[in-house]
């Protein structure tokens, strides 16, 4: 197995097609879930504060 360039060419398989609530292509086929948002997990936005940058207090 190769990690570099050449094996790009046979990354063909679609783990994660279009969220239709994020809109990122983020939501995972197999397990209907998506990762970006929790979309098909919870019913609220997947959200941690270790995502959001809050710069309000220097970090
Ligand atoms: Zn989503």
């Amino acid at each position: 197995m190769v990690k570099g360039t050449p094996s790009m060419g046979q990354r063909q398989k679609r783990t994660h097609m279009r969220c239709r609530r994020c809109g990122s292509t983020s939501f995972n086929i197999s397990t209907k879930q998506c990762v970006a948002c929790g979309f098909g997990r919870s019913a609220k936005l997947r959200d941690y504060k270790w995502v959001r940058k809050c710069n309000l207090n220097g970090g």
